[in-house]
């Protein structure tokens, strides 16, 4: 599933065809899974693409007639860079368009399994929607205190199902969330009541390193096979530490641990997470 490194991956791709003028938008016979007829009143044809931004795994492309759409990726998909139409059987967007000095250019939305969510609307319906996506782990807003706040709402909960609440943590998956807990030394399986603030400093610092450490990787591929907006296949699963692993990348001694929690299957190393 694309997590934020692979969902910004793709944004910065789409930048460089930026502004985008759009000419007509296509939509597959069953592109109704992603995104409703009635979503689609919005008349593109004409209006410009300015900026693509972020919040969590959520893609919002900003049009300069203050209207948006709203894209996310679900399980499978991604936003393919294409300069002819290409014969991909799972393509279900297809937005036609001109880029000032590139020419032709189409933005196709390729979603195999079809979990992926698009929206249309108002640029106020826009801020409303994205007020309730939650802080993006990589946004200035998070901070130690937000975390240590955060966490004391739950305190039963496991660290690393928690970490996984889009409404508090945007942007983390299920692989981000196993390096997180083994940057910061903490078992997965922890109740954050008993985390000390300075193990939440830990995992607060730990969700910079992994963001940081994977973004200019350009995304992870693995089981769901994630592509980029070129078509390309992210990094293999070798830089991560804990993560599918067998032998811990931190101490290079600990056997590596699958468990499952909240139905997720989770990693860790027993040697250096307490
Ligand atoms: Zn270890």
């Amino acid at each position: 599933m694309p997590e934020l490194p692979e969902v910004e991956t793709i944004r910065q791709q789409l930048v460089t065809s930026l502004p985008l003028k759009i000419e007509g938008v296509e939509f597959s016979r069953v592109a109704e899974s992603i995104i409703k007829k009635s979503d689609r009143k919005i008349d593109l044809a004409g209006k410009k693409i300015l900026q693509i931004r972020r919040v969590g795994k959520w893609l919002e492309m900003v049009l300069d007639s203050d209207e948006r759409i709203l894209s996310h990726l679900g399980m499978s998909g991604s936003w393919r860079l294409w300069q002819k139409v290409q014969n991909e059987k799972h393509a279900h967007v297809l937005i036609h368009g001109i880029h000032l000095e590139d020419g032709p250019v189409i933005w196709a939305y390729v979603d195999p399994r079809r979990f992926g969510k698009m929206y249309f609307m108002s640029g106020e319906k826009a801020e409303q929607f994205k007020s309730k996506l939650g802080i993006d782990v990589s946004s200035i807003e998070f901070t130690v205190d937000y975390v240590w706040q955060t966490l004391r709402k739950y305190p039963a909960r496991a660290i690393k199902a928690f970490l996984l609440d889009q409404k508090y943590f945007a942007g983390v998956g299920n692989y981000i969330a196993c390096e997180i807990c083994a940057h910061a030394r903490i078992r997965p399986t922890r109740r954050v009541k008993s985390l000390t603030l300075d193990e939440v400093k830990k995992i607060h610092a730990a969700t910079g390193i992994v963001i940081a450490g994977q973004l200019p990787k350009g995304g992870l591929t693995f089981q769901g096979g994630y592509r980029d907006a070129f078509g390309e296949k992210g990094q293999g699963l070798a830089n991560l530490v804990v993560f599918h692993q067998k032998v811990c990348g931190l101490c290079h001694r600990g056997k590596i641990k699958k468990i499952v929690l909240a139905q997720r299957g989770t990693f860790y190393c027993p040697n250096c997470q307490k």
